[in-house]
Formats: C-alpha cells, structure tokens, sequence
C-alpha cells in the first residue's frame, strides 16, 4: 500500500512537471493573442525613437511580445519612486527586442526590475563570485543579477528613449539576462549547437581582442566599458547592435552577422539610411 502511494505522488509530481510548461505556454499565447491597447501604442510611438523605425512586422513581434512582458514581469520602485504603467510599458517595450528568438516554452520567468528614480550609488565590492555583472561609472547605472534581477535608473531610460546612438542602458541589462539563461553570464549565450558556439567564440573574441587592442592606444570607436570582459563586450555590441548597427555593420562585420541570427532581428534594415543621413545623435 505505502508503495503504492509513493508511486502515485511521484506520478502526479511528474504530471504537473510536465503540466507546468504547457500551463504557461497556453497562458502566453492567450496573452499575445489579445488586441494591443490603442493607449500602449500612442506612448511608443509619441516616447519612444526606435518605434518609430521599426517595420509592421517587427512592430507585431514586439507588441505580442511586450503583452507577456507586462503581464509576467513584477516591478519595485525604489528610493521613493512610484512605478506607472508608462515606466513598465517603456521599459519593457526595449527589453522586449531581444527575446524574439527565446523560446517561450522553457523561459519559466522574466526577470524582476528594480527601478530607482536616477543612477544609484551601491556600497561595497561587487566580485563575479556573487554572480553578479555590474556598469560602474563612478556611479551605477545599471546591474544585471544571475538570480534574474534587473536594476535600472528611470532618468537613464528616458534618455536612451530619444537616442540611436549604441547606448542603451535596457538593451545592455537584458542581454546580460540572455546571456546568463545557460547558467552564466560569460558572453556566450545558449547557442543550438556545437559548431554555433565555436564560430561564437572565434567572431567574438577577434573583435574583443580589437577593442581592448584599440582601447589600449586610447582609440576605441565603440564604448571602452566593452573591453572589460567577453560578458560586457556581448552586452556592449548588444547596445550598438540595436542602436547604432551601421557602425557594429562597419567596424565588425562579423559580429553584426552573428547577432542578427542570434537575436533574429535585422536593425540594419530599419536604421541604415537613417543613421547614415543622420551619423549618430538623433534630438
Ligand atoms: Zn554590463
């Protein structure tokens, strides 16, 4: 008898191991089936530079996307900072770019946003060991935790929301997310297969090798902070990826390549002739 029972509680663990994914599945899709508010789409298109860029399709992939996003991802204000749905909207809508080739089936959570007001002070040594990422620059910006944490400054989002210019500070702490979703955020993210990971590692540390070579003469194109290490060069090229691709095109051809399969999307089409009528800063 007591075996009997013990068989049959590991039947119904298994049952609902297996009942969870689908659940999750069925109640995402029922989600992005639904008609994106009319209100949601005016703050893009009236807050939002990139938005304005984006193909019909794209702009379809992002608005399914996005209504997961905002129905799964808890947000805390911190410092005082009271999170309306605009922050959660815009936040997310940037965060949303970079998830349209991550499968929805076995991605049990988005991460957990902290939001304070402006850039933040932290206190004490970050080590790797603690598993964590960060952006210092003298202050924090941003901080992207394995455990699924993002930490981000409102006034830093507002402004990445009017420029196409590389910096990003969204794009940057959910790449880092991306990144760590194989267990560790080391710059190679979770890849299909063997040969996609060694032509990953030779496209990327050849230009990683390049910036921290042009960093060292004091003439780096693209953001210093890339050479820090392969996971902030991958979060780095992530910013330029979505924001500045016809200079990631120019500079790294490679790694522009390699990103847009990875990310399946292909900014170059959306802000090529822009950027290039415009260069960098757009008001
Ligand atoms: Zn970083």
């Amino acid at each position: 008898m007591a075996l009997y029972l013990v068989f049959l509680v590991a039947i119904l663990i298994i049952a609902a191991m297996v009942y969870a994914p689908i659940r999750r599945r069925r109640h995402r899709q029922a989600l992005a089936a639904q008609p994106f508010p009319r209100q949601w789409r005016l703050v893009l298109r009236e807050r939002w530079l990139l938005y304005r860029y984006l193909p019909v399709d794209v702009r379809f992939a992002l608005q399914r996307q996005l209504q997961i996003m905002m129905a799964n991802t808890e947000f805390y204000g911190c410092n005082g900072l009271e999170v309306t749905e605009t922050m959660r909207l815009l936040t997310l809508a940037q965060a949303a770019l970079l998830y349209r080739n991550i499968s929805q089936d076995q991605l049990a959570s988005f991460p957990t946003v902290l939001l304070y007001p402006d850039a933040f002070v932290r206190e004490g040594e970050l080590t790797d060991e603690l598993g964590l990422v960060s952006r210092q620059r003298h202050i924090m910006l941003g901080e992207s935790w394995q455990q699924g944490r993002v930490i981000l400054s409102w006034s830093d989002i507002e402004q990445d929301l009017r420029r196409l210019d590389g910096h990003n500070l969204v794009i940057h702490e959910y790449a880092h997310q991306i990144d760590g979703y194989d267990g560790s955020m080391n710059g190679a993210p979770l890849l299909p297969n063997e040969t996609q990971y060694r032509r990953w590692t030779r496209v990327m540390t050849a230009a990683f090798e390049d910036v921290n070579h042009q960093v060292q003469w004091g003439e780096s194109p693209i953001d210093p902070y890339a050479s820090t290490n392969p996971a902030e060069f991958f979060a780095v090229v992530s910013e330029y990826f979505f924001t500045q691709p016809d200079l990631l095109q120019r500079l790294y051809p490679e790694v522009y390549t390699l990103l847009a399969g990875f990310y399946r999307q292909q900014p170059l089409e959306w802000l090529g002739e822009v950027q290039r009528l415009e260069q960098s800063t757009i008001h």
